[in-house]
């Protein structure tokens, strides 16, 4: 088969979504769908095809590390899906968002019962601004929910997005009679526990239909499914690919009802890899060469291994297990030998890649998140990954002041890694870390004990609000704890508000001096 050809089969994705919105039921859906489990043979079958939860977790966690659950890729219909794992926020971190760069669509999974809410807007909110594709599942449409109108109403409000319903759903929680398919003009129907079933909408008044196609419910659905068609939007796969419009899908992930029919037109419709911007220029998937970058470096968590895995997306040519790469940063040759794809049950050796896989190489502590790897002639670097806003500030100390050593070189490597933000106090010097997520100073602390052996104290600084300084405007004497001067990465100035208000009374009382706010999400 061809590069082209390759390229066009695969469909790389993440599925977003709130905690408790159905995630996990929906990926090990999909999942067996692909008959991943089953043929894996990982999780005995039960009857009626349902499986136990989290059998293919529990092995993950046995190996101390949930490699195989961030990424997982199996064939279907055709295609070569890869879905790539974001968490909720319970455990956001920056890998959350950059895992983003890393995928050509997303799957939005919203709660029916819930809609939006609130701790996850930011991370959809990523996606709209990066021009993403967003394909949305509503679920647990077997429970009493929200009228799909508000749904749809607060996607198009929270998002600035249009919403294009594929299907519309009939009654819902006790009542729920099924989805009028729309797209392909069927009916599905909802038989509880039985599995569903397909009537075409030119059949429905047989006899044998009759006694849905009089329901009112039923009745009712259709004519404001009329409405729709008068009053809505278009579907347009140019607006969807262009992450103005969002089709939506609504069903039950648990059921499943609607599952099937939700993932044959999304692996349909959503995009194949596109090309992706240098610093100089574009590169097509199909250029011959072999590239691509790092998006995530994870480290073992289990001291017995402290390999690190840096998690790459394949963006052209083919990559070939042992093949000789160039880390274009440093211009060093390096062999990849070691090399994993992700599959939910085991991690396969990789022997070939295409664009829009994701292979982890091993990681000897060479490669920094963003680092471009590439084969042939041509050097160039992939753009840099977007930073995202840190919102949660630690000071942070050695707690054994002889460790001073140690404490730098390990600040230092996980700051180049990408796995903490780094601002230094002025005019103090004091080491202040910043994250999006509390999870990411857990590992933090982990990782400096057990990969350079120091303990370090972490003070909480609060919930701070980041706004740059122009460098001939800073005067150090207007700032004190609460509104605290430090310089990042690059010494730029930057003031960490203590809140809100704090940020407005310093706007009232110095008006000639200009705030910078580098992150737009908010
Ligand atoms: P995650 O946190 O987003 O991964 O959510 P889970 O997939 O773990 O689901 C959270 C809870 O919601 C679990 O108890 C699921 O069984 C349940 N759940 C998931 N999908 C559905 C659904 O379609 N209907 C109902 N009633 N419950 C569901």
């Amino acid at each position: 088969m061809g590069l082209q050809e390759e390229v066009q089969k695969r469909k790389t994705f993440a599925i977003i979504s709130h905690p408790d919105a159905g995630k996990t039921t929906m990926t090990e859906k999909l999942l067996l769908q692909g008959n991943l489990i089953r043929s894996a043979g990982t999780v005995k079958g039960k009857k009626s095809g349902k499986f136990a939860t989290s059998d293919w977790m529990e092995i993950e966690k046995q190996r101390g590390i949930s490699v195989t659950s961030s990424v997982m890729n199996f064939e279907y219909e055709g295609f070569k899906v890869n879905i790539l794992d974001t968490p909720g926020h319970e455990d956001f971190s920056e890998d959350t968002y950059r895992t983003l760069t890393a995928v050509d669509s997303v799957v939005m999974i919203i709660d029916a019962t819930k809609g939006i809410e609130a701790q996850t807007i930011k991370l959809f909110k990523v996606c709209k601004m990066r021009g993403i594709p967003i394909f949305t599942f509503i679920n647990k449409l077997d429970r009493e929910s929200r009228e799909p109108l508000d749904l749809l109403d607060q996607i198009e409000d929270v998002l600035n997005i249009e919403t294009y319903p594929m299907n519309w759903p009939v009654g819902m929680g006790k009542g729920f009679l099924g989805i009028l398919d729309r797209y392909h003009e069927q009916f599905i129907r909802f038989n509880g526990n039985e599995e569903e079933t397909y009537i075409d909408l030119k059949d429905m008044n047989l006899p044998e239909h009759k006694a849905i196609a009089e329901n009112p419910t039923y009745q009712e659905t259709v004519e404001e499914l009329e409405l729709l068609n008068e009053a809505g939007d278009q579907f347009s796969l140019e607006r969807v690919l262009d992450g103005e419009q969002t089709p939506v899908f609504f069903g039950s992930a648990l059921a499943p009802f609607g599952v099937e029919v939700f993932f044959d037109t999304f692996v349909k419709l959503a995009p194949a890899p596109g090309p992706r911007r240098t610093k100089e220029e574009v590169i097509h998937p199909d250029y011959p060469d072999f590239s691509g970058f790092i998006f995530k470096i994870q480290a073992n968590m289990n001291p017995q291994h402290r390999d690190r895995i840096a998690f790459l997306r394949v963006c052209s040519g083919r990559f070939e297990r042992g093949m000789n790469v160039q880390l274009a940063r440093t211009g060093k040759t390096i062999r990849l030998g070691q090399t994993q794809q992700f599959v939910a049950s085991s991690r396969d050796t990789v022997e070939e890649a295409y664009p829009g896989d994701i292979i982890g190489i091993y990681d000897p502590g060479s490669y920094r998140i963003g680092d471009t790897l590439l084969d042939g002639k041509k050097a160039f670097e992939y753009d840099e990954l977007p930073s995202f806003p840190p919102e949660m500030f630690q000071r942070v100390t050695a707690k054994n002041v002889m460790k001073a050593k140690q404490f730098r070189k390990g600040m230092e490597q996980l700051v180049q890694e990408g796995a903490i933000q780094l601002f230094r106090g002025y005019p103090t010097d004091a080491y202040i870390i910043g994250a999006v997520g509390q999870l990411q100073y857990e590992v933090f602390q982990h990782r400096m004990k057990n990969e350079y052996n120091v303990e370090v104290m972490l003070e909480s600084i609060g919930d701070r609000i980041p706004r740059w300084l122009k460098k001939e405007q800073v005067d150090p004497r207007l700032f004190d704890e609460r509104n605290l001067l430090v310089k990042d990465r690059d010494d730029e100035f930057l003031v960490l508000f203590k809140n809100d208000f704090a940020l407005r009374w310093f706007v009232d009382k110095n008006e000639d001096i200009e705030l910078i706010d580098l992150f737009e999400v908010n």
